[in-house]
């Protein structure tokens, strides 16, 4: 399709662009997303290919950063991504991205930093309302149709319709979902998520992110309806996503037959084979459903046409940690686990598995140095896979979990980075 632009009223309107992420990384491949624009002399905002907003960021001098973003999810939450030094760090040593996702709501950031009060913030989603009052108010009779039809399709979507879809998007999930894996990261947490499974087979104590449900794996036929009523959701922005979440919190413990068959399907139903780039697809897992994993599974899990990423909750290698948070593990699962991991990251192209590792000032010297321990019996060096450190929930001195962080980081050469849930 081709670029056109207009100005009118004060809006330069494109329509039609295909650009490369702004959230790309240097070494990852490029993903190129489709969206329409408009830009006023303060604000640029994004737009999908439904005319749902999607971005903004502001281009005077209130602004803070010239490339700092508001981004809404699917889910209808607002993000802001920060770029640069957070408390004196870099962002990209702690969560391997050049941005930090700032949430809007609850969650288990490792900084004080809530934008949401910052004037420039508010403003920036003032000026949406704005915007939208000024597009409503257009007259589009002497415009070209696709740059009308893009008004039109804006104007369908006001803040009760955004507000409705996500309660439909909801609805075809099973309701909110409470948290993405880390690895999401990769695609920028642009994932469609499917679910094959409910609940989890720990309903370890600390956690706030769990169902409370039994395991439950899905069959064929609500994962079909699912991916089919997905499809018609997103429409012909589907092309905008090349990562697939099969959820839920262990999607794993699934059978090989019904992760092979959510994955397929969802490859041909949402077209991932349009991208230049090989999909990504996403699952936790458990100690449990790692470990009876054979090598039938993985080989078949690595001849899927994704690069799937599998995230795994081992949160400590010290007993006494494991039994403050209420986890039925026990340190040498969890080090068979680990092992198992590096060894399945080394002979698998295609799979990348990652840990989970918890972090709080409230645990004993024993957590944290049997973690560098454990990190440091990896000899080889390597980029794939690796732990994430997830500060809980109760942290009230988040600097000094971000300290004890780097404290550890700075000790072990396997790759270490923090986790912030972010629900979808
Ligand atoms: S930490 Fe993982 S396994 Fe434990 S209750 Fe939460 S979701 Fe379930």
């Amino acid at each position: 399709m081709k670029i056109l632009s207009c100005y009118v009223n004060e809006m330069a309107i494109t329509v039609n662009r295909v650009e490369v992420s702004p959230f790309r990384k240097l070494n990852s491949p490029i993903r190129k997303i489709h969206y329409s624009g408009v830009r006023t002399r303060d604000y640029e905002f994004h737009f999908n290919l439904k005319g749902e907003i999607k971005m903004i960021r502001g281009l005077g001098m209130n602004w803070p950063h010239p490339y700092n973003w508001l981004k809404r999810s699917d889910g209808n939450d607002w993000v802001y991504y920060r770029t640069g030094n957070v408390a004196k760090r870099q962002v990209l040593k702690f969560f391997g991205e050049y941005y930090l996702p700032c949430l809007s709501y609850q969650s288990n950031q490792i900084f004080e930093f809530n934008p949401y009060t910052d004037p420039a913030v508010a403003a920036a989603l003032a000026a949406w309302s704005q915007l939208y009052a000024n597009l409503y108010g257009t007259n589009t009779d002497d415009l070209k149709p696709e740059i009308r039809d893009f008004i039109k399709s804006v104007i369908k979507n006001g803040e009760d319709v955004l507000h409705q879809n996500a309660k439909d998007f909801h609805e075809i999930t099973g309701g909110r979902i409470s948290v993405l894996p880390p690895d999401a990261r990769h695609v920028n947490y642009d994932v469609v998520p499917v679910m094959i499974s409910e609940g989890c087979i720990y309903n370890c104590k600390f956690c706030y992110v769990k169902s409370k449900k039994k395991f439950n794996s899905f069959s064929k036929d609500k994962i079909t309806t699912q991916i089919d009523a997905l499809k018609s959701f997103y429409g012909e922005n589907i092309i905008n996503y090349s990562g697939l979440f099969l959820g839920n919190h262990d999607g794993l413990f699934a059978e090989f037959e019904t992760i092979e068959m959510a994955a397929n399907a969802s490859y041909k139903e949402f077209g991932f084979e349009k991208h230049s780039v090989r999909p990504a697809m996403f699952l936790f897992g458990s100690v449990e459903s790692f470990l009876r994993s054979d090598t039938k599974t993985l080989e078949g899990l690595n001849n899927l046409p994704y690069h799937t990423y599998i995230n795994i909750g081992l949160e400590s290698f010290d007993k006494e940690t494991l039994d403050l948070l209420g986890k039925p593990l026990s340190p040498s699962l969890n080090k068979e686990v680990f092992e198992k991991m590096v060894e399945v990251n080394r002979n698998y192209e295609n799979i990348e598995i990652t840990a989970n590792i918890l972090l709080s000032e409230d645990f004993s010297e024993n957590h944290n140095n049997s973690v560098i321990e454990m990190l440091n019996s990896v000899k080889e060096k390597t980029n794939k896979g690796g732990v994430y450190f997830s500060p809980m929930v109760n942290n009230l001195d988040r600097v000094k979990s971000l300290d004890t962080f780097f404290d550890i980081k700075n000790q072990v050469s396997y790759p270490a980075f923090t986790y912030l849930i972010q629900r979808l």
